[in-house]
């Protein structure tokens, strides 16, 4: 069974990714299998202690209150009979995969070691889908292949989003990086090729990604962070007259770190009306306190908003609802890229390697 237990050690036992993996897990024991959980952790070059999977079988064993095996070393052949001669039941977690070359590669030979292991493979990793990798994508090729309960979820409440949002549609875009986003805005901006349904009312830009558009404006942004190659992008996007712009700001030492009072209200008044929220990147440098303000307002206007169905992505923002106890028509993504891409339109490689 694959896993995303990308997290920080002391997030995971609140992490969605974490506590999504649960059922599929206890639904796996209770039907008679052992499970074999596999997953990544960063993006290590080579053996790294401090990058190891170890600390989270005491974490998933603390979860589920059974043992948890941890498998430290890579001979397959020997994990094999360990397995072999478990009872059933057994739960054992491998090491983290990227700590071999071949993972990221999409490695054909360490797929077919990996698939030794076992004779059903499980997908439940959905934030992991949208990459190649051996554990995701070449595994398939030798196990009968299915998706886990959380990768079904994501998929049948993104598709909500995708296939067919209630209108008013807003989507609210922040974080750092404009580029990322770049296929969703178009896949939500309804040229001829997109269907008009799914082309939003509103885009409400904050975070990092406002500089863009408005540099694509010609106003100044002081320090601020911002990506030169987009500027472009950000001009034809401003023509579909979609896209609001924040009205104020929080600034510290000539850099915009914050969306401002009036720009909350702006905001808050448009989240009120609408009926699908999707929402990626914090409004602001929110890891401060001080500039948390604009996401907190926009996480407390989807939560108000009763009737909207909301889908809520990246590791960042999700994060940010984790003390504001969501009301269940509030879907929290546990995929950032993948979720991105998910609503870009595009196939993703794990998912799609499953069909
Ligand atoms: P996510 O992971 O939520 O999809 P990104 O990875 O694109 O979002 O960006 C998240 C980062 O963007 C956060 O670390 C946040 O501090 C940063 N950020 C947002 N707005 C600003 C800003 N105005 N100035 C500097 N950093 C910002
Ligand atoms: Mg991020």
């Amino acid at each position: 069974m694959r896993v995303d237990l990308n997290i920080a050690e002391k997030e995971a036992e609140n992490s969605p990714r974490v506590l999504g993996i649960l059922a599929t897990i206890k639904f796996l024991i209770k039907n008679g299998a052992k499970v074999v959980i596999l997953s990544h952790r960063s993006r290590p070059k080579n053996f790294d202690k401090k990058l190891s999977l170890k600390p989270f079988a005491g974490i998933l064993s603390k979860l589920l209150n059974r043992k948890i095996k941890f498998i430290s070393n890579f001979d397959f052949q020997k994990i094999k009979k360990e397995i072999e001669k478990s009872k059933l039941d057994s739960v054992f977690l491998l090491e983290n995969l990227r700590f071999l070359a071949g993972e990221e590669k999409n490695d054909i030979k360490l797929a077919k070691q990996l698939a030794s292991l076992g004779n059903i493979y499980v997908n439940d990793a959905f934030a992991v889908s949208h990459r190649a990798n051996s554990s995701v994508v070449a595994i398939t090729k030798f196990l009968p292949s299915y998706a886990g309960l959380l990768l079904e979820k994501e998929i049948k409440n993104l598709s909500v989003a995708m296939k067919n949002p209630k209108k008013p549609l807003i989507v609210i875009l922040g974080g750092a990086k404009i580029s990322d986003k770049i296929g969703l805005i178009k896949n939500f901006s309804a040229s001829r090729r997109t269907a008009s349904r799914r082309k939003a009312d509103y885009f409400l830009i904050g975070g990092g990604i406002a500089h863009n558009f408005l540099l694509a404006q010609g106003l100044p942004i002081g320090d601020s962070i911002f990506e030169e190659k987009t500027v472009n992008f950000a001009k034809k996007i401003l023509k579909n007259n979609l896209v609001i712009l924040p009205v104020d700001y929080a600034v510290k030492n000539n850099k915009i770190l914050d969306i401002g009072p009036n720009t909350i209200k702006l905001y808050s008044d448009i989240i009120k009306k609408a009926e699908t929220i999707i929402w990626n990147g914090p409004m602001g440098y929110f890891e401060d306190k001080r500039f948390a303000k604009g996401s907190e307002a926009i996480a407390k206007a989807i939560i108000n908003n009763k009737k909207a169905f909301s889908v809520i992505g990246g590791g960042e923002t999700a994060a940010i609802f984790q003390t504001a106890n969501p009301k269940s028509n509030i879907f929290l993504s546990t995929g950032g890229g993948a979720m991105l891409e998910y609503l870009a339109g595009k196939k993703l490689p794990g998912i799609e390697a499953l069909k």
